[in-house]
């Protein structure tokens, strides 16, 4: 199972977002794949129409380990997509896994367990370079990073690039960064245009060549408690999402080669 992070430690930037359209559009190829909401807000939750009420064991069970991966994991109104949904309750969690042993590993000894039943694994995490985070970092072999195209974007990601690489030099050696996408990019907007030249200078080929665009459609999906590619399969957004999908797959099957 490959297990892609999506990590950003700025909120807003379209993580959960990107989560969402990005599993429906594998999905959609015929992957088999697993949604972990590692956020306490749970947005990935809500926008897939998991409701509170209906969130019965979560992320921070699984965290804990008083559930297994199987327990807490529930089917979603998308074909072969998957969700482990994320409660309040996760945000205690740092704090009481804080005498925990290998506390940074809990996410990643959960996942083992299901190595085959899944081809893909996102998981979304929260705004922070927490222990939340680094769980899913250690237990990721992928790392997605979503850059809202904005004036201060690359601002932040210094400290992203430290802690990928104390969780490669002391946890895990194989964390590789699948790539960075830009989102809520605004074509009226010459800022967007700036800021995506700059980011593609400076981080260069790492960079995804599909652009998610500002598209109100994504943004009014959530509250339809479904993915944009199921609430408007053909707006931009969408569109993007697939392709982002298709770029993501080629480089996996590219990574899979040189292996
Ligand atoms: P994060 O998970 O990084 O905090 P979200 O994915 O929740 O970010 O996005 C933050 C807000 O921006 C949400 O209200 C979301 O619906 C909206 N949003 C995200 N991406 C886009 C986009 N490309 N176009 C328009 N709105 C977007
Ligand atoms: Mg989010």
């Amino acid at each position: 199972m490959i297990r892609i992070a999506i990590a950003n430690q700025k909120g807003g930037v379209g993580k959960t977002t990107t989560a969402i359209n990005l599993a429906t559009a594998l999905a959609a190829t015929g992957w088999r794949v697993l949604l972990v909401d590692f956020d306490p807000q749970g947005n990935a939750s809500t926008g897939l129409g998991v409701g509170q009420a209906a969130r019965g064991r979560s992320s921070y069970e699984l965290l804990r380990h008083d559930c297994t991966v199987e327990e807490a994991v529930i089917a979603t109104q998308v074909p072969r997509l998957d969700l482990i949904p994320a409660t309040q309750d996760l945000t205690g969690a740092e704090i009481e896994l804080i005498d925990v042993e290998k506390r940074t590993h809990r996410l990643h000894h959960a996942l083992e367990q299901q190595e085959d039943r899944w081809d893909v694994c996102l998981i979304d995490c929260p705004p922070s370079l927490g222990l939340l985070t680094v769980n899913a970092l250690v237990a990721a072999n992928m790392l997605l990073v979503p850059l809202q195209c904005e004036f201060f974007a690359l601002e932040g990601l210094t400290q992203l690039l430290q802690t990928i690489e104390r969780v490669r030099a002391r946890f895990n050696p194989q964390l590789a960064i699948l790539g960075v996408a830009l989102t809520m990019y605004d074509r009226r907007n010459r800022l967007s245009e700036q800021v995506a030249a700059d980011v593609r200078d400076v981080l260069g080929d790492v960079v995804f060549e599909t652009v998610i665009p500002r598209n109100v459609r994504l943004s009014e999906a959530p509250s339809h408690g479904v993915p944009a590619l199921i609430y408007d399969h053909r707006c931009p957004g969408s569109e993007a999402y697939i392709g982002l999908a298709r770029e993501c797959i080629a480089r996996l099957t590219r990574k899979a080669q040189a292996a």
